[in-house]
C-alpha cells in the first residue's frame, strides 16, 4: 500500500483504525468509550473470533451471543436483547460481516448503547447509519444516528479466512455501493471523491486478495475500499441497482453478496445510458468504453457467479420480480419500464453481458 493510499481522509464523527492486530486493542477501545461491560455480538459460524474478543477483554466482557443472522431478523434481536439486559451489558462489540453488524446496530437503536464493529467481510454496514430488519418475511430499512457505530477497528488478519468466493462477491457488493452513489441525485464532489477512492482499492486490491488470500497488506487494501465504499452509502441516496437486489433478496431469498454481483454490472450498463459521464471514473478505472461491460468483464475474470439463475431464481419468477421493482418510482438516472427491467433481469439471469 502506498504512503498516499494509507493518508487518505477518514470521517471525523467515528473513530476508525486499521491494522494487522489492531482487533487486540479492543480492551483499551472498550474502556476509552467510558464502558466495563461489553456485549460480543457474531454470527454461530464465528463463534470463535466472539470467544478471542472475549479473552481479550477478560472481566470487561459482560457476555457472548452468537446467533446473528442474514436481513436481521427482530426475533434474533428480541432474543439478544433479553441477553444485553440480563448480562448489564454497557457497549456492543460485533465481530463479523454485515449480519452481525445489523445485530449490533439493531440493539442499538434500542437502546442507544455504544457500538465497536469488527468487521470480517467488505459489506461496509458499520459505516452507515442505516438498519435493515426483518419481520414476518418483511425487511424494512430505517436510519438512525443512533446506529451508526462509534468505533470500526478493520484487522486485515480477520479477512484472510473469508472464501475466495465471497470475498469476490462481497468485494463487488461494496463496490456497488460506491458505484450508484456516482449517480446519486445528492451526490456531492466529497461523495464523488470517496466512491472513486472505494472503487479504486477494490480494482486494485481484489485481484491481489484473490491471487494471494492471506497478502495482509492487500487485504488492507480492500478493507480500506470497504469503509470508503460504506461511508459513501451513508451519505448519499442509491438507484435501482439497490432496488433489483433489494427485491431479489427481500421477496426471493436470494443472497446477499452474490446477488449484487450479479446485479451490478446490468444495473450499472442501464444506467449508463443516460449517465455515461458519471461513470466514466468506472471505464478509467477499469478499462472500455462502457462502464456496466467493464464490471462484467471485471466480474467474470475474477471467478464471480455471473447468473441469477445459479443462485437458483427460476425464469418464471423474472415477471414477479420485474413488478416488484418498478412499482413505485425512485430517483434513478435512466428511466425504469417494466420492459427495460424485464431485459436487464433476463440476461441477469441467464448470465449475459449486459444489455447497453
Ligand atoms: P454475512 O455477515 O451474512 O456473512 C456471510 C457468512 O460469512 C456468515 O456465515 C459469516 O459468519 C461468514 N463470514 C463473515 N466473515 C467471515 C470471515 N472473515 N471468515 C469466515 N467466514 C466469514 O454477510 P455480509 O454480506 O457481510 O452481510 C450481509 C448483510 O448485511 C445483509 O443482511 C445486508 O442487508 C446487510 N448490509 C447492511 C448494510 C447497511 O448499511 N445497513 C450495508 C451492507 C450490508
Amino acid at each position: 500500500m502506498t504512503q498516499a493510499e494509507k493518508s487518505k481522509p477518514i470521517a471525523d464523527q467515528v473513530r476508525i483504525q486499521f491494522g494487522a492486530g489492531t482487533r487486540k486493542t479492543i480492551a483499551f477501545e472498550v474502556s476509552r468509550l467510558g464502558a466495563s461491560r461489553a456485549l460480543i455480538l457474531s454470527t454461530p459460524e464465528q463463534s470463535d473470533m466472539a470467544a478471542e474478543i472475549a479473552a481479550k477483554l477478560g472481566k470487561a466482557a459482560a457476555g457472548v451471543f452468537c446467533k446473528a443472522a442474514m436481513h436481521t431478523p427482530v426475533s434474533v434481536s428480541q432474543e439478544a436483547l433479553e441477553h444485553l439486559e440480563a448480562c448489564k451489558a454497557d457497549c456492543l462489540v460485533a465481530i463479523g460481516g454485515g449480519s452481525t453488524t445489523g445485530l449490533g446496530k439493531a440493539l442499538a437503536y434500542r437502546t442507544d448503547l455504544p457500538q465497536i464493529v469488527i468487521p470480517t467481510t467488505y459489506a461496509g454496514s458499520e459505516a452507515t447509519p442505516i438498519l435493515g430488519q426483518t419481520e414476518a418475511g418483511v425487511k424494512t430499512t430505517l436510519s438512525d444516528p443512533k446506529v451508526l457505530p462509534e468505533v470500526i477497528l478493520y484487522d486485515p488478519e480477520l479477512v484472510v479466512t473469508l472464501p475466495v468466493g465471497m470475498t469476490v462477491t462481497s468485494g463487488l457488493n461494496a463496490m456497488a455501493h460506491a458505484a450508484e452513489a456516482l449517480y446519486a441525485e445528492n451526490r456531492s464532489a466529497a461523495s464523488d471523491e470517496l466512491a472513486i477512492q472505494g472503487l479504486e482499492a477494490f480494482v486494485k486490491g481484489l485481484p491481489r486478495v484473490t491471487a494471494n488470500p492471506v497478502d495482509l497488506d492487500a487485504r488492507e487494501v480492500t478493507l480500506r475500499g470497504a469503509w470508503a465504499c460504506g461511508t459513501v452509502l451513508g451519505q448519499v441516496g442509491m438507484g435501482l441497482h439497490h432496488k433489483l437486489c433489494h427485491t431479489l433478496g427481500g421477496s426471493f431469498d436470494l443472497p446477499h453478496a452474490q446477488t449484487h454481483a450479479i446485479i451490478l454490472p446490468h444495473a450499472i450498463a442501464y444506467n449508463a445510458r443516460s449517465a455515461a459521464t458519471e461513470l466514466a471514473p468506472i471505464a478509467a478505472l477499469l478499462g472500455g468504453d462502457n462502464a456496466g461491460v467493464a464490471l462484467y468483464d471485471f466480474a467474470k475474470s475474477l471467478g464471480a457467479p455471473l447468473a441469477l439463475r445459479d443462485l437458483g431464481l427460476k425464469e418464471a419468477d423474472l415477471d414477479q420480480a420485474t413488478e416488484l421493482a418498478t412499482s413505485k418510482p425512485y430517483p434513478n438516472p435512466h428511466p425504469v419500464t417494466a420492459p427495460d427491467i424485464r431485459a436487464l433481469l433476463q440476461a441477469a439471469w441467464a448470465g449475459d453481458t449486459p444489455v447497453i
